[in-house]
C-alpha cells in the first residue's frame, strides 16, 4: 500500500543522508517507513500512493490555517509573478515587520531570517555582544534549533534519537551553555547565585513543545523575568512554535511577561522557510548597519515568504475567534482522549496548551524533560502506527507536539476519536 514510498525512500537514502532531510522524517523511533507526501488542502495530506491522512504535523506548526489555504496561495501566486528574491528591500516586508511589532509589544523592531534555527542563533550573539557576556542558560528538553551552542539537553529530534549533545560541537563552544530543568526556578537561581556575572542570557520556550508539550507552572515565567532583570541577563523568548499560535501575541501576552528578546519562526512565515527575532530597541540596534553585531542573509525578507507570512497574519488578525475555536477543538479531542485512556486503563497523561497536545504513556504528570523521558516510547510507537493506519498523521516521536489547525472540521475530529478508540482501545 506504501509501495511508492518505499520505493522513494530507498532512492532517497542513496542520495540523501538518512534519506531524509530532517532526522525525524526517517520514523527511526516509531519503526516502519516514511510516508513521502505528494500534495496537501486543508486538513488532509495525501502520500505518493494516494493514501489520504487528517493531519496533526501541520508541518511541525506553522500551518495554522492548514494546507494550502486559498489566501495563502493566491499571495504566493502574485508575489511570484513579481520576481522571487531582489536581495533588496520591499514594501512586503516592511509591512510584516509591521504586523510583528504591533502583534508582540515587547518587541520594537524585528529582523528577518530564514528559520527558527537561524533566529536563535542571531538571538544569542545579539545577547552576547550586549551584555559582554558568554554563558547561556537553557532548560532540559526545550529545542532551540541545531546552532552549536544549543545542542545541549535539547528536546525534538535530539530527543527522539537519544543524541546526548552532539559530536561536532567544540566543548568549549558546549561549556558556556550551561542547563537546568524546565519549571524549576529554584535550579536556575542556584546556577545563577554561581555563575550569574557570566551569563548573557536564558532563553526558553515559554510554552514547551518539543520535549512533547508541557505547560510552565504557574509563577514560573514571572520568576524567569525577575531574576534575570535583576542580574541583568537578557531573557529570550523562543516563540518559534508558540508565536501568533497561542494567541496572536504568543505566550508573552497570554502571560503577560516581556521578554528582551523573542525568537520567531513557523506561523510567520506561513509555511516558506522563515525566522525572524525582535525585541528591545536598545538591544537591537546594536545590530549591523546601526552596530557592530553583524547578522546577514541573502534570502532573509525573502518576497515569497514574507508574501505567504503576511496573507497568514492577516487572517488571525482579522478573525480574533480562531483561537476560541482552536483551542475547543483540541480540547474536544483531549478531552475525549482522557475519556477512552481511563475506559481502557491506560497509564497515559495528556499534556494541552491551547491548540497543541501531547499524548504522554506515562501515568505520570509530565512537568519537564525528566518526567517526559519516562513515557513509554515503544507504546507511542504501536499507538503512532495504529492512528497512521486509520488515516491520522501524528508527528512520529513521543517527543512532539500535535497542532490543531483552522482547517479540521468537525467531520475531522469525529474520525480523529473514532481512532483514538479504536487504537487505545486495542482494535486496531
Ligand atoms: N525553536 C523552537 C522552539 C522550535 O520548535 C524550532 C523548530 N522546531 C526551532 C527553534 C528551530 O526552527 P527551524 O527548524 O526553523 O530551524
Amino acid at each position: 500500500m506504501t509501495k511508492k514510498s518505499i520505493k522513494l525512500f530507498s532512492r532517497a537514502r542513496r542520495v540523501i543522508p538518512g534519506g531524509v532531510n530532517s532526522p525525524v522524517r526517517a520514523f527511526r523511533s516509531v519503526g516502519g517507513e516514511p510516508i513521502f507526501i505528494d500534495r496537501a488542502e486543508g486538513s488532509v495530506v495525501r502520500d505518493v500512493d494516494g493514501r489520504e491522512y487528517i493531519d496533526y504535523v501541520a508541518s511541525w506548526g506553522p500551518l495554522i490555517l492548514g494546507h494550502a489555504h486559498p489566501a495563502v496561495v493566491k499571495a504566493l501566486r502574485k508575489a511570484a509573478r513579481r520576481g522571487t528574491s531582489y536581495g533588496a528591500p520591499t514594501r512586503g516586508e516592511v509591512k510584516l515587520a509591521e504586523l510583528i511589532v504591533e502583534a508582540f509589544p515587547a518587541m520594537d523592531s524585528v529582523r528577518m531570517v530564514n528559520s527558527g534555527t537561524e533566529a536563535v542563533m542571531s538571538a544569542i550573539r545579539l545577547a552576547r555582544a550586549y551584555t559582554g557576556r558568554t554563558g547561556i542558560v537553557k532548560f532540559e528538553g526545550c529545542y532551540h534549533g541545531h546552532a552549536d551552542s544549543l545542542l545541549v539537553k535539547a528536546g525534538s529530534g535530539v530527543a527522539t534519537l537519544g543524541i546526548p549533545g552532539s559530536p561536532g560541537v567544540p566543548a568549549s563552544l558546549a561549556e558556556l551553555t550551561l542547563t537546568v530543568p524546565y519549571n524549576d526556578i529554584t535550579a536556575l537561581r542556584a546556577v545563577l547565585d554561581e555563575r550569574g556575572s557570566d551569563i548573557a542570557a536564558v532563553i526558553v520556550e515559554p510554552v514547551a513543545g518539543n520535549m512533547g508539550v508541557i505547560a510552565p507552572r504557574p509563577g514560573f515565567l514571572r520568576e524567569l523575568r525577575e531574576v534575570t532583570a535583576r542580574r541583568n541577563i537578557l531573557l529570550i523568548f523562543d516563540e518559534v512554535i508558540t508565536g501568533f499560535r497561542l494567541a496572536y501575541g504568543g505566550a508573552q501576552t497570554l502571560y503577560t511577561i516581556e521578554p528582551d528578546l523573542t525568537c520567531l519562526g513557523k506561523i510567520i512565515g506561513g509555511g516558506l522557510p522563515v525566522g525572524a527575532f525582535g525585541g528591545r530597541r536598545d538591544i537591537m540596534n546594536m545590530l549591523a548597519p546601526i552596530g557592530p553585531v553583524y547578522q546577514a542573509g541573502t534570502l532573509s525578507g525573502n518576497p515569497l515568504a514574507v508574501a505567504a507570512g503576511r496573507a497568514t497574519l492577516e487572517i488571525l488578525q482579522k478573525t480574533p475567534d480562531i483561537y476560541d475555536d482552536l483551542n475547543l477543538k483540541a480540547e474536544t479531542l483531549c478531552e475525549a482522549v482522557k475519556n477512552v485512556l481511563q475506559a481502557h486503563g491506560i497509564p497515559a497523561t495528556v499534556n494541552r496548551a491551547g491548540s497543541m497536545f501531547t499524548l504522554f504513556f506515562t501515568p505520570d504528570d509530565v512537568t519537564d524533560f525528566a518526567t517526559a523521558q519516562k513515557a513509554d516510547t515503544d507504546r507511542f510507537a504501536r499507538y503512532f502506527r495504529g492512528m497512521l493506519e486509520r488515516g491520522i498523521a501524528l508527528a512520529p516521536s513521543q517527543f512532539e507536539a500535535a497542532f490543531v489547525s483552522a482547517a479540521h472540521s468537525d467531520k475531522d475530529i469525529r474520525k480523529t476519536l473514532e481512532a483514538f478508540d479504536a487504537v487505545l482501545g486495542g482494535r486496531t
